[in-house]
């Protein structure tokens, strides 16, 4: 895993005790290995869009090596790791 906080763009929730999501949806064959697993709290989780083409409320993509957010509209943004240092 790449996050120590929930990747969601914002989101100050700790990887520890969130839930492990897929990039690319388990239920459309994407793998569970490192590169395709991302910490998410339970909320984000929720609200991810697994099937990129149902443009509810965003997804999260793998870029670079790195999980981006990518909204509904196609606009990326990036959680950084100073949610975790503020939540110390
Ligand atoms: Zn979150």
């Amino acid at each position: 895993m790449v996050s120590p906080v929930c990747a969601f763009p914002g989101c100050r929730h700790g990887a520890y005790g969130a839930e492990i999501h897929h990039v690319d949806a388990w239920k459309h064959g994407g793998y569970t290995n490192i590169d395709n697993l991302v910490p998410l709290c339970r909320y984000h989780n929720r609200v991810n869009d697994d099937d990129p083409w149902r443009k509810s409320r965003g997804h999260i993509a793998m870029i670079r090596g790195a999980p981006w957010w990518v909204s509904p509209r196609g606009y990326h943004l990036k959680n950084t790791d100073r949610g975790a240092l503020d939540q110390l």
